[in-house]
């Protein structure tokens, strides 16, 4: 794709869309028809064929919206600059060769600077939390923590214009129906007032302000808590805190329940039960051996809930049990490292939340082409793992861990440097 085009494209025929666009308008919404410029002329027709595949998406997609009850005056206004945006494929795109090591990314997540920010919002915002924790039953602390981990406080909600995102994401991205769904929502928000098109930024993928909710999360879940007519969680720090709260809440987050404990293990353990697909009760755990890290007791309240045992670096590393308020967590955003980082910043502002055992920092984690080539390896082994795709999931951990028990090795189904070198050779 020559993307260079693209953005000549931009220049030479937003006019010509937008042509197009009203020429379709069938019902003028008051609120924004005004906005419309009434003398634009034709411009010059696309000039090539990725120019015209836009110029036909775009009409193609207009129908489609205004079947989702997207008014052509709201279209028009939104829609009337927006060009595929080059960094948005490219970042879509990019399926990154290395990755962090947890420990990076925690230490990260949780330095000083963000545990002593935190601590100061939660006193700064207390009259605003204690109404907020009141109506949704959600720790402040976990709600705080999220909005550190999710834009810095507010500092950091993205650059990038979401409907423009969103457009290249329907247009060309790798998951185009996930780009228009979340399309027809933002420009739904758009049409309610909450926000102006060109204020609603965000992330490449549509990640919007200090929240970072995709549209349809803000679409279902997102709140007027100053109560002034409009969601909005760019500008307003009620609204922002009370989404989260709301969200949590109706992923099933349980009041005045635990996140989790770290664990100390048993010297002898059968790791092929350490995944986040199994769940057993906190007695159960108990029973095979499993200790609070702190020494202490585990809560009598907790002791029959269900939690998994999650090791972020495999058997060599901390190990954790988690409740249903981290899988509440997981819902916000599915990587188990960010619900952990969560957890562990909404326990520093308690002055708790020190991981106890070290990281076994010999253990870099695989490159993107490594565990494509460990895939590789276990097909060859016999070990079926599904398709080799350079991602680890239930399947790939599954025939990790027979390979692992194979060789006698601790079945925790974690790919690392060393199993690698091991497979190789035998
Ligand atoms: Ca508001």
């Amino acid at each position: 794709m020559p993307l260079s085009r693209l953005f000549r494209f931009h220049v030479l025929t937003g006019g010509a869309v937008l042509l197009t666009g009203l020429v379709l308008s069938g019902c003028a919404d008051a609120r924004t028809s005004a906005r419309v410029p009434e003398t634009r002329l034709p411009m010059a027709p696309p000039v090539n064929e990725n120019d015209q595949r836009f110029a036909d998406w775009l009409t193609e997609f207009r129908l489609e919206a205004m079947k989702a009850g997207i008014t052509g005056a709201t279209f028009d206004r939104a829609m009337r600059d927006v060009a595929p945006d080059e960094d948005v494929v490219a970042a879509d795109q990019n399926q990154p060769e290395f990755v962090k090591p947890v420990w990076d990314y925690l230490k990260g997540a949780l330095s000083d600077k963000r545990v002593a920010r935190g601590k100061a919002l939660l006193v700064e915002n207390k009259a605003l939390l204690d109404r907020i924790e009141k109506a949704y039953g959600v720790d402040r602390s976990v709600v705080v923590a999220i909005w550190g981990l999710e834009s810095n406080y507010g500092d950091h909600m993205g650059t990038q214009n979401v409907v423009r995102s969103l457009a290249t994401l329907g247009f060309e991205g790798r998951r185009p129906e996930f780009g228009r769904a979340q399309l027809i929502a933002a420009l739904k928000i758009i049409q309610a007032g909450d926000i102006q098109p060109e204020e609603m930024l965000g992330s490449w993928a549509g990640a919007m302000g200090q929240t970072q909710f995709i549209p349809t999360t803000y679409l279902a879940h997102a709140l007027d808590f100053d109560g002034d007519g409009r969601r909005d969680i760019w500008h307003s720090t009620a609204d922002t805190l009370a989404s989260t709260a709301h969200y949590l809440q109706v992923s099933k987050w349980q009041t005045g329940g635990h996140w989790g404990f770290e664990v100390a293990m048993p010297a002898h353990f059968d790791y092929a039960l350490a995944d986040m697909s199994l769940t057993k009760s906190i007695a159960e755990w108990s029973k095979l051996g499993l200790k609070r890290a702190d020494g202490r007791a585990f809560p009598a309240t907790d002791t029959e809930e269900t939690a998994s045992l999650l090791l972020p670096a495999g058997y060599k590393g901390p190990a954790f049990l988690v409740l249903n308020n981290f899988r509440s967590i997981l819902v916000y955003n599915a990587s188990t490292s960010y619900a952990l980082a969560v957890s562990l910043l909404s326990d520093r502002f308690k002055g708790m939340g020190e991981i106890k055992r070290g990281w076994p920092y010999d253990e870099r984690p695989l490159t993107r082409s490594e565990r494509e080539e460990l895939q590789a390896l276990l097909t060859a082994k016999g070990y079926d793992h599904g398709k080799a795709d350079g991602i680890i999931g239930y399947n790939t951990r599954k025939a990790i861990r027979s390979y692992q028990q194979s060789v006698g090795l601790p079945p925790d189904g974690y790919p690392t440097a060393s199993l690698l070198e091991r497979m190789r050779t035998n």
